[in-house]
């Protein structure tokens, strides 16, 4: 382990053997160390130090200008050792600062998420698998038969050929005492197979050409700009942009590519078909990987060998050695905003690593967000469209049904068109989705003698009723407890009435209304990923005639058989102060319509909504989406909110309620005066008490020529803090909760 290196390109230290350090910890700046050498280190080296009363793994991390003046060389700790793996590349190291400038999060909490995979560093040691040694033992049995042709295969671990052969470990020690096995260490993490660029793709329409030609030209510019693929579902943008993957691999030996989805679409069919592709399985990058694979990722992006890498927002901060371009898939998806620890948008943040690295972006989407089609407007990204289906499919065709003249009748969730819409599917021997975006039998359990609404007993948050296991659930922070008998207030026995539905409750009514068809709910309750794609899987090959489904549904997903849509509840979405409700709702909806009629069958989606005039559900009836998005452009421009200006929300929370008052008493008071920037608040927020903790916040709302992060750094340094009171910022913020 002790490799201390003088590292050949290093840039002359400033003064013999001191170097900065930086450490996978919540601290703002890098501390001074002595390496063994004069030399120094270079940038980016991994060592080993003390750090207070701990040894810890940090970088050597580039000197800035801005720091204070060094520590004696005297008092200098030093370095402990070098570690023997490749350096961080500078650009990791630029990409670590600037998003710690632009979030205002520590720098070391933001190496941190470069650093994930916490163990990747030193991987486990004396691994040993077995291959066969050609030599028989004397007694076999079908056990043993089993394990020695399932060691043909390669050297595997006695766990992996145990499991295999469907044996027992004990038998493949046995053939290794035996002699008929011979041990061989085994490499922990076996590099990734190489991507083949130019085996062929789909031969493209002239359509798709002419973008993937635009992707392309990026590649080789000096500077190249962010592009929007923007395109219907459907239109093969997946297809256009694998292309652009295929140049960008192709331009260097070692060049990687990223290519990023909202963590809800990485799904194994997706994967396979970019494995198709290339011919090799991508690395996959997401959160349900154990830590074994974590750290295989880990290694191999870092050693360059693993070039193309498929994975969630997180896949961001992986330390690439030379990434070349990065895709962000559904660009629009609100996934992309990481709402704990350091708070990112990884869309955006993708957009500054590719400017930093010198490399295209491109965000693709049928609904891009508001903030990409207004850069496009203003010259900032390019753009590549698709205009058409592939291969003549048509979108589907959106009606609105308007609820107050068409209701349900009582008690149930469906009008009347939207049922016959469903026996219309069935009765052509097509599949029908039922879509409500919430989780759950009913969304509110109230008590019909008291009044009472069901809360979770620490927060502000409604108990949601899963009736399936008969409990009721806070989506919120996970509380939950037995649905009771009684109502917890005033005692009374069977007046706990649900109010309004969840796709539990819908379900229910497709059950009886439709109890020959094969039916199916698919939410995040079910019990794992593995559940989730077998019951997509199921819906895609035809094994399912209604699907009942929350947003999981909307990405990605290809159902060639799907022919009607039905929206339960399209105002959903356009309740509460959210900024961006009307667009996330189009979003959200136009993606869910887009899953009818992707093959040769035409597809029809309908809307219930209690105000079918909103200019929202007009725009998605008449499919114009560019209108929709002028509107709601024009109307945030005339309140400065973004992408026209921007937004900060500031969190102060506290189990003291009176140290929050007063904390955020004196956080007004400090509120600087600027010109082209204001602070609101402090308001309670939306959700005021949670887990016991009680919540105020401002917004911070300034020009768009504004730096916003600097304006709030004076603020808050005027504005003293107790212990007892935690302050989050959030650039950027999404969601107001
Ligand atoms: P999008 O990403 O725009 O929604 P996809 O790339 O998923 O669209 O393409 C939709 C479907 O059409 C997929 O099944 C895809 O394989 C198919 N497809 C798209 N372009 C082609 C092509 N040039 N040749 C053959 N099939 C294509």
């Amino acid at each position: 382990m002790r490799d201390t290196r003088t590292a050949a390109d290093a840039p002359a230290p400033r003064d013999g053997g001191r170097v900065k350090v930086l450490f996978p910890l919540p601290l703002y700046k890098a501390y001074d160390y002595l390496a063994e050498t004069s030399a120094g280190l270079a940038p980016g080296v991994w060592v080993r130090a003390r750090f207070g009363p701990n040894r810890l793994v940090g970088v050597v991390w580039p000197a800035r200008e801005d720091e204070e003046p060094a520590v004696e060389p005297a008092k200098l700790k030093p370095i402990e050792a070098a570690l023997d793996a490749p350096p961080l590349a500078p650009a990791v190291m630029d990409f670590v600062d600037w998003v710690a400038a632009y979030t205002m999060f520590p720098r070391g909490s933001v190496l941190r998420l470069v650093m994930r995979s916490g163990d990747a560093l030193a991987p486990p040691e004396g691994l040993v698998g077995y291959r066969p040694a050609g030599a028989r033992p004397a007694r076999m049995t079908p056990q043993r038969e089993a394990v020695l042709a399932a060691a043909e295969g390669g050297v595997l671990s006695a766990r992996a050929l145990a499991a295999k052969a469907g044996a027992s470990e004990s038998v493949v020690r046995a053939l290794a005492a035996a002699g008929a096995l011979a041990p061989e260490p085994i490499d922990p993490d076996p590099p990734f197979p190489a991507p083949d660029p130019d085996r062929p793709g789909k031969a493209l329409s002239p359509e798709q050409q002419a973008a993937a030609r635009r992707l392309i030209d990026l590649i080789a510019r000096e500077k190249p700009r962010p592009v929007l693929l923007d395109g219907v579902t459907g239109a093969g943008k997946t297809e256009v942009y694998l292309e652009a993957v295929a140049a960008a691999l192709r331009a260097a030996p070692d060049a990687q590519a990223l290519v990023m989805l909202p963590e809800i679409a990485l799904t194994l069919p997706f994967l396979k078909r970019i494995a198709e592709r290339f011919g090799a399985e991508p690395a996959a990058w997401h959160s349900d990987l154990g830590a074994a694979q974590r750290r295989r990722v880990w290694r191999r992006v870092l050693d360059g060998s693993a070039r193309l890498v498929v994975g969630a927002r997180s896949a961001l901060f992986l330390p690439y050695r030379n990434l070349r371009l990065i895709v962000v898939d559904e660009e629009h998806e609100a996934a992309y905003k990481q709402e704990d620890g350091v708070i990112y948008q990884a869309r955006d943040m993708a957009v500054a690593r590719g400017a930093l690295g010198r490399f295209p972006v491109v965000l693709a989407s049928a609904t891009p967000s508001l903030e990409t089609v207004v850069n496009v407007d203003q010259g900032r990204y390019e753009m590549a469209r698709l205009e058409a289906r592939y291969g003549g499919a048509r979108l589907p065709d959106i009606a609105l049904v308007d609820m107050r003249r068409e209701p349900p009748e009582p008690g149930r969730w469906l009008s009347p068109p939207l049922a016959q819409g469903v026996d219309e599917a069935l009765a052509a021997g097509g599949q029908a989705l039922l879509f409500l975006n919430r989780r759950g039998y009913a969304p509110l359990t109230i008590c019909r003698r008291c009044g009472s609404r069901m809360k979770a007993p620490d927060s502000d948050t409604w108990l949601v009723e899963h009736r399936f296991e008969n409990r009721l659930v806070c989506h919120h922070t996970g509380f939950s407890m037995p649905k009771p008998e009684a109502c917890p207030v005033c005692n009374a026995v069977g007046a706990l009435v649900a109010c309004g539905p969840g796709v539990e409750r819908v379900a229910e009514e497709a059950a009886e209304r439709w109890p020959q068809a094969r039916r199916a709910v698919l939410s995040s309750d079910a019990a794992g990923p593995a559940q989730i794609r077998a019951i997509l899987d199921a819906m895609r090959d035809g094994e399912i005639d209604i699907l009942i489904a929350t947003q999981l549904v909307a990405k990605g997903h290809h159902f060639p058989n799907l022919v009607f849509v039905g929206v339960v509840d399209a105002d959903m979405g356009l309740a509460g102060g959210d900024l961006r409700a009307a667009e996330r709702t189009y979003q959200l909806l136009s993606q869910v319509a887009g899953r009818a009629g992707r093959a040769e069958r035409p597809g029809r989606a309908l809307l219930q909504s209690f105000s079918p005039d909103a200019p929202v559900l007009q725009a998605l009836a008449s499919g114009d989406r560019d209108l929709f998005l002028a509107a709601e452009a024009e109307s945030r421009r005339l309140t400065g909110s973004p992408p026209y200006g921007r937004f900060a929300a500031i969190l102060l929370r506290s189990r003291n309620e009176a140290l929050l008052k007063e904390a955020a008493e004196r956080h007004r008071a400090a509120v600087p005066r600027a010109d082209g920037a204001e602070v609101w608040g402090p308001a309670p927020a939306p959700i005021y008490r949670l887990r016991g903790e009680t919540r105020m916040r401002f917004l911070v709302k300034t020009r768009r020529d504004i730096d916003i992060q600097a304006y709030v750094r004076t603020w808050l340094k005027r504005a003293r803090l107790p212990g007892a009171v935690r302050r989050v910022v959030d650039i950027d913020p999404y969601t107001f909760l």
